[in-house]
């Protein structure tokens, strides 16, 4: 039952004998402090009257502990192996530098950033780095706030180390944990390794619900051995991300995308109604947006919500066909068939919330954002949709529309940043700061 950098629950009297323990959740005067997730609670709003234990209120989702649990496990000591790595493309100039960087920067005993601009090919620049530290005997995690991130990662990362075995960890996932040298797995999942990874990979870094979110960073941190390095990766670093770097993180810059087009800029289109989907001019405008749009191209809606989203949905039914239309949003059962089907190409007109603003690529596809000023787009929010458009294919037509009634901070920030990644790529300036 002891694990090796993973945490088990148990009672006192089953403390096995070797390994390491610790009392789950800890009294202190009148506090509590959990060990698994690091939350400190209010010991009198959290006592089982019953048994006379208290408990951590933070994690009850992931198994209730009290002060009467111990959490055990093991740890490792690595020795260098064999690694069948295959991978057969080829990485650009600046992807290249990067990869190379990455592996003196862990010998070097720090962590990265890799700030890389939406469609650069992120995901290629880490294979070289996991060969490097799972060939030294290391044990390597993959991971993100996104569960559709650790979907699109895991087959990818799964086929160029065959041999590796990969786990696939998530709340939905069918399989259940095994030991494995190479993991992929959501942030929420971190909760349960302890001293367990010598690299962790952080893809999305920036993305919710990870940030601003202290139980994930304890987690992050405590699933790290205490040699261990982060490495995040970025298409847009927020302020908060680039504040909770350790001071000598290496931050690497990759602004050229794979096939060397620059980010589009978004069309800025005034529509002073667009909070009300059943506005006669409204729908006269993305109507007659959507004609020209959808001769040449796919057309992703992004809107603020699924209240909204809905609302649209049912008025553009008026316009479109069922067979052309579809809306999908991150509490859909069917979200994974539908961004599928989505994929194949089965609907010319996607609707949809922020689930789809990472990670996912699409070709020949043009994007709406409507009601850009929304405060649920971020800066950050806005440049991954920016990226949505030209990723894949010779297809360059696509268009950027924002649609919006007020000049939101985040809308400057976001026309800032896509213009100096833009600058920078045709300056050619790669590899470093
Ligand atoms: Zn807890």
């Amino acid at each position: 039952m002891i694990e090796v950098g993973r945490l088990t629950r148990c009672e006192q009297s089953e403390i096995p004998s070797e390994g390491f323990n610790c009392v789950a959740v800890e009294k202190r005067t009148d506090w509590l402090l959990c060990h698994r997730c690091g939350s400190k609670s209010l010991a009198t709003s959290h006592f089982l009257p019953a048994s006379g234990k208290y408990y951590c209120p933070a994690c009850i989702h992931y198994g209730r502990l009290t002060t009467t649990d111990y959490l055990v496990w093991q740890e490792e000591t690595i020795a260098p192996r064999n690694i069948t790595y295959r991978w057969e493309g080829q990485l650009t100039v600046g992807q290249k530098k990067i990869a190379e960087k990455l592996i003196t920067v862990y010998q070097d005993k720090r962590d990265s950033l890799v700030w890389a601009v939406t469609g650069s090919g992120k995901t290629e620049m880490i294979f070289p780095i996991i060969n490097h530290v799972l060939s030294s005997g290391g044990r390597v995690a993959v991971c993100s706030p996104r569960i559709d991130v650790c979907r699109e990662l895991f087959p990818r990362i799964a086929a160029v180390f065959p041999d590796e075995n990969v786990l696939l960890l998530h709340g939905n996932s069918e399989e259940s944990y095994r030991f494995s040298n190479l993991t992929v797995c959501t942030m929420h999942q971190l909760l349960h390794f302890y001293h367990a990874f010598d690299l962790l990979v952080v893809d999305e870094a920036d993305a919710f619900p990870y940030e601003g979110d202290e139980m994930l960073h304890y987690a992050r941190k405590t699933a790290l051995k205490k040699t261990g390095r982060n490495l995040f990766l970025t298409a847009t670093p927020s302020r908060f991300l680039s504040q909770s770097l350790a001071a000598d993180t290496e931050i690497l810059k990759l602004p050229r995308r794979y096939h060397g087009r620059p980010l589009p800029l978004p069309q800025l289109i005034w529509q002073n109604h667009w909070e009300n989907c059943q506005n006669y001019f409204f729908k006269k405008q993305l109507i007659q947006l959507l004609e020209r749009l959808i001769v040449d191209s796919f057309v992703l809606i992004f809107c603020p919500s699924i209240a909204y989203m809905r609302q649209l949905y049912q008025e553009l039914l008026k316009v479109y066909g069922e067979s052309e239309l579809i809306a999908v949003h991150s509490e859909d059962p069917d979200r994974k068939l539908k961004v599928a089907n989505a994929r194949k190409r089965a609907y010319q007109i996607v609707l949809t919330t922020t689930i789809l603003e990472r990670g996912v690529t699409f070709e020949r596809v043009s994007v709406i954002v409507i009601g850009a000023n929304h405060r649920i787009y971020t800066k950050s929010c806005l440049v991954q949709i920016a990226g949505r458009v030209d990723r894949k294919g010779e297809h360059q037509n696509g268009e950027l529309v924002f649609m919006y009634n007020r000049k939101s901070g985040a809308i400057k920030e976001a026309l800032a940043e896509i213009k100096l990644m833009n600058q920078l790529a045709r300056e050619g300036e790669e590899g470093g700061m």
